[in-house]
């Protein structure tokens, strides 16, 4: 795929990755350094296919992408691996992108699947979360996600077990992994199991399924946002509806192009949801296993696409709007953000 942004200026390549950031669509499994993944399978004794930090990512099909995953999550066993997890990859976006406030994906039954206790899981991840605010002034909160291929009752098991050991910082249920096979109404019972304790619903969906699976996502499981989105497009109405209602969308360029075969970003299905006036924001989604970041991900999309300065803060308000903080706090942050990039505006635009 191109990942040059050469086309661009190098200030504006500055700019893009300096803009404050939030990022909404991004799984903790999907964030780990190969170092930190190389000390954690010493540190476990797990075996892994190699140990050269460069070779740990490197996949040719989908199905390889899918099995070092496994493999890579494998090496996450105690509360301190994920408190260094969640710390490492909010220092990432931080230092490459920025950014200022993530709410993150967490895979449970990834992990419980495998012996490992939900409340190690969950007070691990905020562990790691808290001494990152603390460190770097980044906020984060977690998203648990259903995974698709598992059972209805597993994933309302998930949904119990989680709100059984909830945290303040744990604000929402969502939802992963292949589509086509196992569309949204599968997981009915456990979205209602979870929006009647009060957390906030979104879901992958018209990801690599119909757009049809957007209005069941809207109108069965209840989503206040939505996560991709992409053949959203062969439905007009489905189009004009998320439109007419501001529903946002958080979209992933770089892991799209891979996963989908969509290269050219110029022509990428989100270039066509941004001019039919659909809210999106950007995202990194899978960052290290997708060899990106939150300030690359501008950099790429918005350089190749030569969005203007005024677009581009459109973006990243979006950010802001679309996350689930307190409406005073996202006046805040808004004020803050318009601040920043106005003096971004100055020092790098002249
Ligand atoms: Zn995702």
């Amino acid at each position: 795929m191109t990942t040059s942004s050469a086309d661009i200026s190098p200030n504006y390549q500055e700019y893009l990755r300096r803009l404050p950031k939030v990022e909404l669509h991004c799984h903790v499994e999907g964030t780990l350094r190969p170092a930190t993944v190389v000390e954690l399978a010493t540190k476990h004794g797990v075996a892994l296919p190699t140990t050269d930090v460069d070779e740990v990512y490197r996949y040719s099909t989908i199905y390889e992408f899918l099995e070092i995953y496994q493999r890579v999550n494998s090496t996450v066993i105690d509360r301190e691996d994920f408190a260094r997890i969640a710390y490492e990859t909010l220092e990432d976006g931080v230092k490459l992108g920025n950014l200022k406030y993530r709410e993150m994906f967490f895979n449970p039954t990834l992990h419980t699947a495998r012996g490992i206790p939900m409340a190690t899981v969950i007070d691990g991840l905020i562990d790691g979360s808290k001494a990152a605010e603390h460190d770097f002034g980044v906020r984060c909160a977690f998203i648990a996600d259903v995974y698709r291929q598992d059972p209805p009752e597993v994933a309302r098991q998930m949904v119990e077990e989680v709100l059984a050991h909830r945290r303040p910082e744990l604000i929402g249920l969502g939802m992963d992994a292949a589509e086509a096979p196992d569309p949204p109404e599968k997981f009915v019972e456990a979205y209602r199991v979870a929006k009647a304790a009060g957390l906030r619903l979104t879901s992958h969906c018209a990801e690599d399924g119909p757009a049809s699976n957007v209005t069941t996502c809207l109108d069965l499981l209840g989503c206040q946002r939505l996560d991709h989105g992409y053949h959203i497009l062969e439905d007009p109405a489905v189009v004009a509806r998320c439109r007419d209602e501001g529903i946002s969308f958080t979209v992933c360029p770089t892991s799209t192009a891979v996963v989908y075969g969509w290269p050219d970003l110029t022509t990428h299905p989100i270039t066509k949801m941004i001019d039919a006036g659909l809210q999106v924001m950007l995202n990194s989604d899978d960052p290290t296993m997708f060899h990106t970041d939150i300030g690359t991900e501008y950099v790429r999309f918005c350089g190749q696409n030569n969005y203007s300065p005024a677009l581009v803060r459109r973006l990243v308000l979006q950010g802001v709007e679309a996350s689930w903080l307190a409406d005073v706090e996202k006046a805040t942050m808004r004020r803050a953000f318009e601040a920043e990039i106005d003096k971004l505006d100055r020092e790098l635009l002249g």
